[in-house]
C-alpha cells in the first residue's frame, strides 16, 4: 500500500490524475492559490512529462493559427509570455527564436494572407517578407513569401514540468508516480481512485490524462460525444554539421482542414535541429512505433462512428501522410519544399510523439481545448498543441472553474488571484 497524509478523512481534498505539463501546472497553482489545501497527483509512469509533454517540438507558440477569442488564441498568447517568464525566473532553458511561415506555391501565398490577417487579429505583429528579404534573413530556406512571427520561441518543457512540480511539492502537494488509477467512483462526499495498489479517497478530482482522458471520463459518466483518436507526430534529427542550417523555426503554411502545423525545422534547446512531425494515425494510445499496435485501443476506436466519419473526410490526406511515414524520400521531399540542400542521409532516427486529438461523434477533429465537468471532478478532454505553451493559464483557468463549480477547500482562505486571469468567459 502506497501512503499518503491523511486530512480529516481524506487521502486529499482535490486528486489530480496525469502528471503531464497541465496536470502539474494545475496543481501548482492550487496549492499556490489556497495554501492548506491537500492536492495530490498521481501520475501512472515512472515519471512526469512521460508523453506528449516530453515528446513535443519543444515550441513556444505565439499564437498565429488560432481563432480570435477562442481557448486556443487566448490560452496561447497568454502562455507563451507566462512560459518565458517562468522559465526565466526559475532558471529552465527558453530561447525566443522566432518563426517564419513559408509560402512555396500561388495556394500557399494566398493562405498565408489568411494567416496574416489572423496574425493581426491575434495581436502578433507579424512581418510580411518577400523572396528576396527571406532570402536575406535564412538563407538556406526558399519560399515566394514568409510570415516572420518574432515572439515564437522554444523551450525545455519536460524541466518545466519538473519545476512546476518542485514548487508544488514545497507547498505541500504530494505527487505519486507509478499509480495507474484504474477506476474512480463518484458520490456525494467525494471520489474514490483506486490504483493496482491502492485506493485514494478525495473531495474532488482534477483529471488531466492526455491521451486517456476519455477513459477516465467515462468513468465519471461524464458525456462522452468525443473519443481520444492517437495521431503519431514522427521526428527525424538533422546531424551536428546542419545545427546552424536556420535562425528561426520554419515552418510550411499548413493545411486549414487540420489541426496540424505540417513537417517543419524545428531548433531544439539541446542545440540541435529537427524536423518534424507529420500526422499519422497510431494502432496504439501510447503508439510511438508502427509496430506498437494494441488490439483494445484498436477496437474501441472501430466502434466509434466518429472515427469512420472522420477517415472519410481526412481519408486522402491521412493516407498521404502514412505513405511519408512509411516511404523516407516522400518525408523529405515534404522539408525540401522550403529546405531544398537536405538530403536522405540528412534524417537521423529521432523519437516520435503521439498527439491526443479529441474526434467528436460527427467525425469533426476538435481544434479547441475542450473543458467538461461531472457531479466531483473536471475532465480535460481535449489539450492539444499549444498545450504545453499554455500549461500554465490552463491551470489557472482549471483552478477557476474549479473555484467555481466547487466548494474548493471551506477552511482555507484563497490567496489573492495575481496571476489568476479570469478566463470563464473567454
Ligand atoms: C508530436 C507533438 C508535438 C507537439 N508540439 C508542441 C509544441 O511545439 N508546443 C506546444 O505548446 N505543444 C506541443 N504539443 C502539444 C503538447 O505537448 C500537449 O498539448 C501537452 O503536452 C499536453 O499536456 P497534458 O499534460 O495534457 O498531457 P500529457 O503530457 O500526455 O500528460 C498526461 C499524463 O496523464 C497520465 N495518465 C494517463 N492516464 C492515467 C491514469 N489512468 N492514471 C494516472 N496517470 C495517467 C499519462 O501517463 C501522462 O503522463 C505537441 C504534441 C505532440 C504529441
Amino acid at each position: 500500500m502506497t501512503t499518503v497524509q491523511h486530512h480529516r478523512g481524506y487521502d486529499a481534498d482535490v486528486l489530480i490524475v496525469g502528471g503531464g505539463i497541465v496536470g502539474v501546472s494545475t496543481a501548482m497553482q492550487l496549492v499556490e492559490r489556497y495554501p492548506g489545501l491537500s492536492v495530490l497527483l498521481l501520475e501512472k509512469e515512472a515519471s512526469l512529462a512521460a508523453h506528449q509533454s516530453g515528446h513535443n517540438s519543444g515550441v513556444i507558440h505565439a499564437g498565429v493559427y488560432y481563432a480570435p477569442g477562442s481557448l486556443k488564441a487566448e490560452f496561447c498568447r497568454q502562455g507563451a509570455a507566462a512560459t518565458y517568464e517562468f522559465a526565466r525566473r526559475h532558471d529552465v532553458s527558453v530561447e525566443q527564436c522566432g518563426k517564419l511561415i513559408v509560402a512555396t506555391d500561388d495556394v500557399e501565398v494566398e493562405r498565408l494572407d489568411v494567416l496574416y490577417a489572423r496574425c493581426q487579429q491575434n495581436h502578433l505583429a507579424p512581418q510580411m517578407l518577400g523572396e528576396a528579404a527571406l532570402k536575406e534573413l535564412e538563407p538556406r530556406v526558399v519560399g515566394r513569401a514568409a510570415i516572420r512571427v518574432a515572439t515564437s520561441g522554444i523551450a525545455d518543457f519536460p524541466a518545466m514540468t519538473a519545476k512546476m512540480a518542485q514548487l508544488a511539492q514545497e507547498q505541500g502537494a504530494q505527487i505519486l508516480l507509478n499509480q495507474r488509477v484504474d477506476a474512480l467512483h463518484e458520490d456525494e462526499n467525494g471520489i474514490t481512485a483506486e490504483t493496482a495498489s491502492s485506493r485514494f479517497r478525495a473531495r474532488h478530482a482534477i483529471v488531466c490524462a492526455g491521451l486517456m482522458a476519455d477513459r477516465l471520463a467515462k468513468m465519471c459518466k461524464v458525456d462522452l460525444d468525443f473519443r481520444i483518436v492517437p495521431f503519431r507526430g514522427e521526428y527525424y534529427r538533422l546531424p551536428e554539421t546542419k545545427n546552424d542550417i536556420v535562425k528561426h523555426l520554419v515552418y510550411p503554411v499548413p493545411n486549414p482542414a487540420l489541426p496540424f502545423l505540417g513537417v517543419h525545422l524545428t531548433r531544439m534547446i539541446g542545440g540541435y535541429v529537427t524536423v518534424g512531425p507529420n500526422a499519422v494515425l497510431a494502432l496504439a494510445r501510447e503508439g510511438y512505433r508502427w509496430r506498437d499496435a494494441n488490439l483494445k485501443d484498436l477496437a474501441g476506436m472501430a466502434a466509434f462512428p466518429g472515427f469512420w466519419k472522420m477517415l472519410g473526410k481526412h481519408g486522402a490526406s491521412g493516407l498521404n501522410e502514412m505513405w511519408n511515414s512509411l516511404w523516407k524520400p516522400g518525408y523529405l521531399e515534404l522539408c525540401r519544399r522550403y529546405c531544398p540542400e537536405l538530403a536522405l542521409s540528412d534524417l537521423e532516427p529521432y523519437p516520435s510523439g503521439v498527439r491526443a486529438q479529441a474526434v467528436m461523434a460527427d467525425g469533426t477533429m476538435v481544434h479547441d481545448f475542450l473543458i467538461r465537468s461531472s457531479q466531483r471532478s473536471l475532465h480535460v478532454c481535449n489539450a492539444p498543441s499549444p498545450a504545453a505553451t499554455s500549461a500554465l493559464p490552463i491551470g489557472a483557468y482549471l483552478v477557476e472553474a474549479f473555484d467555481k463549480r466547487f466548494d474548493p477547500a471551506p477552511r482555507s482562505r484563497p490567496r489573492s488571484p495575481h496571476q489568476i486571469h479570469d478566463l470563464a468567459s473567454g
